[in-house]
């Protein structure tokens, strides 16, 4: 019965009323069972029956007021309290009003009211849970967004798949001009074992996801040794229809709903971010990378030079410059063809570079003369690289056609700010460049140090 939108005001009134009833029969139904007329139909007990039944209705509806009202309001104020911290979450990232600890309810009846309270804890924990998987997602998409450079992307994906995903082991395998390379990994021994693997080819053929259970008895694959496991999944990383690379997570037991559910989605976006990060990479390798033997181009490695000679400057530190020119070279080309010719400068190259330390680096400045820029070395030190660059040259044996083999020397000029004074890098490159002209006049095959 609705009376009124209050439901005490209905439940007191409908209780009041059916007492007031029952006070009006009940004189009558006395009388049906014997009662004398003029005992039970008299005004005094229609008076009295009516003030018992209105009277009953009455505590009733004060009990129902006791036991029940306050279990509505405490579960009112937490829902609104809940609510206005969601609102406030929303905005600042601020969970803390809506965190399930805090703002459950506690379940202290089997009935409807227990079952209100459960499900009103059970929404607190689907929204916390719910807050926790977009703060992942969001955090995620983050990190991709806030570097453009493979390492870093990977470095930061990985991070999350072992955090959020709970893999142990992960590889992300990416395609580089054509050719598949593990970019990055964890906790597997023989990650680049992965590249031929069944599971992950099938992946990027299909570009579909491929998932396999290890049985608990099986010998474990060589690719993933260090841990033991049983699940093993692969994504295809898919742009627009062609798969860019994969990534293979290893758990040591299944990865539960929620991790398989976030998963395509941290894939999604990784997969944008690296599709980037390698478009960038392969920008900045065309721009500053010779096409020929892969090291520096003139551009770039005139920058780098500079680079480097400010810094070595600031520090105190010497600098040296290195000019390497190939002797009689047209001759190869004369001889063997262009071809062999660019075979004999590659190999000339990736000799030179084996003498090097890492802080040094290799231009190639023309056709076939090379810069080497050593940071940190002094005359003495420039020399003996130098010498080391003639000898590797001159020793490096590139076979062609089975029976023929040829080899190249150097003709090397070299200048070091520690045997000269230099302004600018230019001058050492200047330098090192008529000590390369005066090793060519003087027979080749040999090393000059800049006047
Ligand atoms: P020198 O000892 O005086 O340096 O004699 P050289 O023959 O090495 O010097 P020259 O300047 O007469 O010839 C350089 C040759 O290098 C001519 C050119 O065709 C060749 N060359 C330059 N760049 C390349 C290249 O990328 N590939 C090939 N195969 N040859 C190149
Ligand atoms: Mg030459
Ligand atoms: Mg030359």
């Amino acid at each position: 019965m609705r009376i009124s939108r209050n439901a005490f005001t209905n439940l007191a009134v409908s209780m009041i009323g059916f007492g007031l009833v029952i006070g009006i029969i009940f004189p009558f139904a006395v009388a049906a069972v014997g009662v004398p007329v003029a005992t039970a139909l008299t005004p005094w007990f229609f008076a009295f029956t009516i003030t018992a039944g209105v009277l009953v209705g009455g505590i009733n509806i004060l009990l129902a007021r006791l036991l029940v009202r306050p279990r509505l309001s405490l579960m009112a104020r937490r829902m609104s309290d809940v609510e206005e911290g969601l609102r406030v979450a929303t905005y600042t990232g601020d969970w803390t009003k809506c965190d399930p600890e805090e703002c459950a309810l506690p379940v202290d009846s089997d009935d409807e009211f227990g079952a209100a309270v459960t499900a009103f804890n059970r929404l607190l924990l689907a929204l916390s849970e719910s807050h926790r998987v977009e703060s992942r997602i969001s955090d995620f998409t983050t990190s991709m967004s806030a570097v453009l450079d493979v390492t870093a992307i990977c470095e930061a994906a990985i991070e999350s798949f072992r955090r959020d995903l709970g893999a142990a082991g992960v590889a992300i395998i990416g395609d580089c001009a054509g050719e598949l390379k593990v970019l990055a990994s964890h906790g597997l021994s023989h990650p680049d074992t992965l590249i031929e693997s069944d599971l992950v080819r099938h992946a990027i053929r299909s570009l579909a996801v491929d998932s396999m259970n290890m049985p608990e008895q099986l010998v474990i694959d060589a690719a993933v040794a260090t841990l033991r496991v049983r699940n093993v999944l692969v994504y295809p990383l898919v742009l627009e229809s062609t798969a860019i690379g994969a990534v293979v997570l290893a758990s040591s037991e299944e990865l539960h709903s929620g991790a398989r559910a976030l998963g395509p989605l941290f894939i999604r976006t990784l997969t944008v971010a690296l599709s980037n990060a390698l478009s960038h990479q392969s920008m900045q390798q065309l721009a500053t990378r010779d096409v020929l033997t892969g090291v520096l181009n003139r551009r770039a490695g005139l920058d780098w030079l500079r680079v480097e000679f400010e810094r070595t400057a600031r520090s105190g530190r010497p600098m040296a410059v290195v000019m390497a020119d190939i002797d009689h070279f047209k001759s190869v080309n004369d001889t063997h063809g262009h071809l062999v010719g660019d075979v004999v400068l590659r190999a000339v190259t990736d000799a030179v570079g084996e003498v090097l330390r890492s802080d040094d680096f290799i231009v190639r400045y023309g056709g076939e003369e090379f810069l080497v820029g050593l940071p940190g070395a002094s005359a003495a030190a420039a020399e003996a690289v130098s010498e080391r660059i003639r000898e590797a040259s001159e020793s490096c044996r590139i076979q062609h056609e089975n029976d023929v083999e040829i080899s190249v020397t150097l003709s090397v000029g070299y200048a070091s700010t520690s045997g000269m004074t230099a302004a600018t890098e230019m001058d050492l490159v200047g330098a090192a460049d008529e000590a390369l002209l005066i090793a060519k006049r003087t027979g080749r095959n040999r090393v000059v140090a800049a006047a």
